[in-house]
């Protein structure tokens, strides 16, 4: 089973989300990746291999935001590579998207998403989630209510967590049979 950290606040989200992934590592997992909003616009990280790996690739190339998601994967849909490493967006790069667990009915989704014009990158069943999120955005819906849409759309079991940046106030979290803890502080 893979992780995911979130992290909204004040302070440069980086190293929480690092530790974070560092110590969800026990589970095990097969690639990782970060993504950071800042200054309008979200830019991402992802590495097939170890966190360490990832954060070598981070101090190379610095990232830095308030609020950010990360995310150690465990494939299974899709070979592990960097490509198809979490988090995934859609195409105008407004919504990122990170994701345990197994979307059961992603390919009947994809084919839909797919014949109205979404395009996608990798081999996962996760990448269906951005392009329904960016679909049910582009009607009208904030944040909350294009993930409650989404809901309605996917079978599995699962975690997520959904960050855009028309609503860079907000993270949208969703699970399904797997755990998801939620600490304020
Ligand atoms: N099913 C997703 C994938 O293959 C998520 C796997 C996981 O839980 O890490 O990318």
């Amino acid at each position: 089973m893979c992780g995911i950290v979130s992290y909204y606040g004040k302070k440069d989200s980086v190293p929480f989300l690092i530790n974070g992934l560092r110590r969800l590592e026990y589970r095990g997992y097969d690639s990782a990746g970060i993504a950071l909003m800042e200054d309008g616009s979200i830019k991402a990280v992802k590495k097939a291999g170890k966190v360490d790996e990832l954060d070598k690739k981070i101090k190379e190339f610095p990232i830095k935001g308030h609020i950010g998601i990360a995310h150690t994967r465990w494939a299974t849909h899709g070979e592990p590579n960097d490509i198809n490493a979490h988090p995934h967006q859609d195409k105008s790069g407004k919504i990122f998207l990170i994701h345990n667990g197994i979307i059961e009915n992603y390919s009947t989704l994809k084919e839909v998403l797919i014949r109205k014009g979404f395009q996608f990158k990798s081999q996962t069943d996760t990448e269906v989630l951005p392009h329904l999120f960016m679909k049910y955005i582009k009607l009208g819906n904030n944040l909350l209510q294009a993930g409650r849409l989404v809901l309605k759309d996917i079978r599995g079991a699962f975690a997520f967590v959904a960050m855009s940046l028309d609503f860079p106030d907000q993270l949208f979290v969703s699970r399904n049979s797997s755990p998801l803890a939620i600490g304020i502080g």
